[in-house]
């Protein structure tokens, strides 16, 4: 094992432990999750109490180093984070997961993935839901962290913007809808953002089927919405507990934990408003020590779940293997 793996190696082998899993088991597979490409099964289930989990599988970003990318790193600096989380170094390894939750018989999905139209690795989550036994008619509530691309497009059609999921509730923070949705909102968007905020605005108030939730209300049953903003300023983390065991959907808020565990200070290009981003990935990686959570987020390791653990001025992340 190289040097610079040793101490996580130590760490992992500690954590897996407090947390009564073989490390045997947990550590060469998660070093292994190094390996580029789409996992060998495109879905997994799992359960918190009661309620089942199915993560699905919709695709792998290995996108080119930008010295943009951390506006507090270097690209040297997250190479370095990346070769000690056994990843890749020539690019960021940023996989996609949506998850399903089934509470009481009815299928809550939580974001709706890329749709195929992020980037052309990530197909969206349809034939993992597919494979998985779910039927998209199926969904009855679609939960959305927020409007970032890779969590919306699976929402609409490409082309046609018509609704993929037409009688499912969507659900979303009413402060995410109506930071992207005010009058005069794209002018002010930066460029780059300005077409997802034209596509946003011309489909979104088309439809009846959206709820907009003030607070942190319950959303499902045992399943209540966490205000996580900083990434957007609506952006949502959901949590569910049932049968004494509790799941933090945590969206993005740990973005990609290879970078973001070590280094919760980094503040990546894509959080809107880096230093909220920063106290609110803080917050929530204390709040899931402390209570002992899951945690799951769209750009884990597939199947998108693990523990963190602190480490240092920072955390350390054991991801599940399956
Ligand atoms: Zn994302």
């Amino acid at each position: 094992m190289p040097d610079l793996l040793r101490r996580d190696f130590v760490v992992m082998t500690a954590l897996a432990a407090a947390f009564g899993l073989n490390a045997r088991l947990v550590v060469p597979s998660a070093l292994a999750q190094g390996a580029a490409g789409a996992p060998s099964k495109s879905f997994h289930k799992y359960k918190i109490g009661s309620v089942e989990v199915t993560a699905l599988y919709d695709g792998m970003w290995a996108k080119p180093h930008d010295p943009a990318f951390i506006k507090n790193a270097s690209v040297e600096e997250t190479k370095v984070a990346l070769a000690k989380a056994a990843l890749p170094t020539d690019y960021v390894s940023i996989p996609l997961t949506v998850v399903v939750l089934t509470v009481n018989g009815k299928h809550v999905m939580v974001d709706a993935g890329s749709g195929a139209q992020w980037q052309s690795s990530a197909q969206g989550v349809l034939d993992s839901m597919k494979a998985a036994g779910l039927d998209p008619a199926r969904i009855s509530t679609i939960l959305i962290s927020h409007f970032h691309p890779d969590h919306i497009f699976g929402l609409m059609e490409k082309g046609t913007n018509k609704p993929v999921f037409p009688d499912a509730e969507i659900v979303v923070s009413a402060d995410e809808y109506k930071w992207w949705t005010e009058p005069g909102r794209v002018e002010k968007l930066p460029e780059a953002r300005k077409g997802l905020g034209q596509r946003i605005n011309t489909v979104f108030p088309t439809w009846k089927n959206f709820t907009l939730v003030e607070g942190e209300k319950e959303v499902a049953p045992g399943v209540r919405l966490v205000k996580a903003p900083g990434h957007t300023p609506g952006h949502s983390a959901f949590h569910v507990s049932s049968g004494g065991q509790q799941l933090m959907i945590s969206s993005d808020t740990a973005y990609v934990p290879a970078l973001l565990a070590p280094h919760p200070e980094w503040q990546g290009a894509y959080d809107q408003d880096g230093p909220l981003a920063v106290a609110t990935r803080k917050a929530l990686l204390d709040r899931v020590i402390a209570e002992k959570m899951k945690v799951c987020g769209a750009h884990f390791p597939f199947p998108g779940t693990g523990v963190f653990a602190k480490d240092g001025a920072g955390y350390a992340f054991i991801p599940d293997t399956i």
